[in-house]
């Protein structure tokens, strides 16, 4: 094994004994997963992926979708169209609250359900298949890899789905959308259906973290200013209601997902990804945040060092 990869498995065998929290199970097919996974991914510069653990579980993506598409959002529409639609500021609050602005009807920002599903409308597309189809080429063009939908996951989030269906309807009735809110959604819960591993979400992870360019192809997916862009959102909202101390704790621009998968940024140096399914009370990872916070201190990747 390389030194890199040591170092990995010494620290996910670090994190195994933690055993808090619990599997989703507000879609019903979430909680089918196996709670005792646990992966690590690494993508350096040149592209080598390094992985330990259980790389090469696919899990559905979830919110950790909502990153890359507000890239997309950012590269079809540019900064002022998106910030018309969609704010900026942490919430503070759960994933899926009605955290709208008093006057402009705005969701807070692009990380909270109410906030992807204003991006998600802004993205092209003539009817569901068009627009879910732009949106899992750019996750596949981050991935480097041709990205499939978990079909009984987004079947199972559809079916359970009222609660972003009225999300969707509210930001309709503040003008903040004006496509047909049912198929909006439908591909709102199909890019969160996308089916990715650790090693997927660490290279997509890197394409962010080198500005854009996908390390492993070497093709630039976003521009450096929308890599930049969506780093920032990540920074201060990834978190769910977490992100301020986690920002302060660890330090990182960093996405989850409630299937467990967690995305962290060191920019210029390396993507993350870490994956167990077991969720503490904000909705993140338990044992995934463990992951990335050991690995923040152990290489000094708190983005406010000064050293
Ligand atoms: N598809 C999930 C939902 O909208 C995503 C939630 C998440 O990962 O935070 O409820």
């Amino acid at each position: 094994m390389d030194p890199i990869s040591a170092v990995l498995e010494r620290v996910l065998e670090e994190v195994r004994p933690l055993d808090a929290g619990e599997v989703a199970n507000y879609i019903p097919q979430l909680a089918t997963a196996d709670p005792d996974q646990l992966a690590l991914a690494v993508v350096g510069p040149r592209g080598r992926v390094r992985s330990v653990g259980d790389d090469r579980v696919q899990f559905t993506i979830q919110s950790i979708s909502k990153p890359f598409v507000l890239a997309l959002a950012l590269e079809e529409r540019g900064l002022d169209a998106v910030l018309d639609h969609v704010g900026a500021e942490p919430s503070g609050e759960p994933f899926n609250a009605i955290s709208l602005e008093d006057i402009t009807g705005r969701p807070v920002n692009p990380m909270v359900n109410a906030g992807a599903i204003a991006t998600t409308s802004l993205i092209e597309g003539t009817d569901v298949d068009d627009r879910t189809g732009r949106i899992v080429a750019t996750l596949s063009a981050f991935a480097g890899r041709s990205l499939w939908i978990d079909e009984s996951v987004y079947a199972s989030e559809s079916a359970t789905g009222d609660r972003n269906r009225a999300l969707a309807h509210l930001l309709r009735s503040h003008g903040i959308f004006e496509g047909p809110v049912d198929d909006t959604v439908e591909s709102y819960f199909r890019q969160c259906s996308v089916l990715v591993s650790v090693r997927d979400l660490a290279v997509m992870s890197a394409t962010l973290a080198f500005g854009g360019v996908n390390p492993v192809t070497g093709a630039r997916v976003v521009s450096e200013t929308s890599a930049r862009h969506v780093l920032s959102v990540m920074s201060s909202c990834g978190m769910y209601d977490f992100s301020g101390e986690w920002l302060l704790r660890v330090g990182v621009p960093a996405k989850s997902g409630v299937s467990g998968g967690l995305l962290a940024v060191a920019p210029s140096q390396f993507g993350v990804a870490a994956f167990s399914p077991r969720l503490d009370e904000h909705g993140n990872s338990v044992r995934a945040s463990a992951v990335v916070r050991t690995l923040s201190e152990s290489f000094g990747m708190h983005l406010l060092d000064t050293h």
